[in-house]
């Protein structure tokens, strides 16, 4: 009896990764997905908490593309491991934060090892040469497949046949011919395979997966990092970093105001951590102080909580300062005026 071949696919869910799973398993490969969760993704945190996007399906991107494909996947914590990854990339960053070379790197040898636990043959990724202009170069791809140990276990289905055959090519487990030859940054040949395979709604690409191509989002980390004097992280920092308007007033202290609802009831699960703000003359938002704030601290944050509540026109707004323990006091302020938040407090 023939051994069953069968290879494990990162997916990101994106088009890309559905694309390339579908391709082998045409093949008659068995396929398994698996997503690395870094605590940077996009999918089911922003978008799951935020009012803005409501029209869009709130759902996890990955775990859609696994049910489109009909295939099991595996979600994988990577949290800690991937701040090396972060804080110290061999290969750099991007245009912001994003170590994408190094990111891909780490996953690659992740699914390496995972494939040597689980007796699988070899390894999927949905990348297309010139695609992205630092991960998905056509000379990026032989040092990722080398650097993380892969080689030629790697395939990449999408544009093999654009480069050496791989393991599962010579072996006849996939037909080089019926693989394609995708590069460069045009969408349509990904889209045309897409109607093809009789995929409709997928996910649109975004400019990366992760926040971590976001300016405004590395903007806000490298602060958390210049603060605290070190480069370190923890999940919840992260996740707050995703999270809210981010003010500066004072080099010792951030405001993290919520700007929705929704944002105000994610803020408030941290209550017992940070101080936090909140009018109670006026409709406002909740806001937490991160850093140490004295009395005229906290003066300055409730002016500036004012500022964003509906009393912003008003003499005197009360706002309710509570502590982590939950003792409270309130105080009375005058909003800040629309002229005297400036631009330099904004992370
Ligand atoms: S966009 Fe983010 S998740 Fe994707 S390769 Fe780059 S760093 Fe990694």
């Amino acid at each position: 009896m023939t051994r069953q071949i069968k290879a494990v696919s990162l997916i990101s869910g994106g088009l890309d990764s559905l694309l390339a799973t579908r391709a082998v398993m045409e093949q008659g490969v068995h396929v398994e997905g698996i997503n690395f969760f870094t605590g940077f993704c996009v999918e089911g945190h922003t978008h799951a908490i935020r009012q803005k996007d409501r029209a869009k399906p709130k759902r996890n991107n990955a775990l859609w593309a696994a049910e489109q494909l009909g295939i099991k996947l595996h979600i994988v914590d990577v949290i800690d491991e991937y701040k090396d990854v972060l804080i110290n990339p061999q290969h750099g960053y991007g245009a912001n934060l994003n170590p994408c070379q190094d990111c891909k790197t780490f996953m690659v040898r992740k699914a390496l090892e995972w494939i040597a636990e689980h007796d699988f043959d070899f390894i999927i990724t949905g990348e297309v040469i010139g695609q992205r202009p630092m991960s998905q170069r056509k000379d990026t791809m032989p040092v990722i497949a080398r650097e993380s140990g892969a080689g030629d276990r790697l395939l990449r289905p999408l544009c093999a046949k654009l480069l050496p055959p791989t393991l599962a090519e010579r072996e006849g487990w996939v037909e080089r011919e019926k693989l394609f030859d995708f590069s460069g940054r045009s969408r349509k040949p990904q889209m045309a395979l897409a109607t093809q395979y009789g995929f409709r709604d997928y996910a649109q690409p975004a400019g990366g997966c992760c926040f971590l191509t976001d300016e405004s989002y590395s903007r806000k980390l490298v602060d958390l990092w210049q603060t605290r004097g070190e480069r370190e992280y923890e999940l919840d920092d992260i996740m707050l970093l995703k999270v809210g308007r981010h003010l500066r007033p004072r080099p010792h202290f951030k405001l993290l105001i919520a700007r929705e609802e929704g944002e105000v009831h994610f803020l408030e699960g941290y209550r017992r951590r940070f101080v936090s703000l909140n009018t109670v003359s006026h409709i406002g938002p909740l806001a937490l102080v991160d850093g140490t704030a004295g009395a005229a601290d906290l003066e300055l944050a409730a002016a500036i909580v004012a500022r964003y509540s509906q009393g912003r026109d008003a003499e005197q707004v009360e706002v309710e300062v509570r502590e982590p323990d939950g003792v409270c006091r309130t105080l009375k302020v005058r909003p800040l005026g629309a002229g005297a938040i400036p631009a330099e407090w904004r992370v």
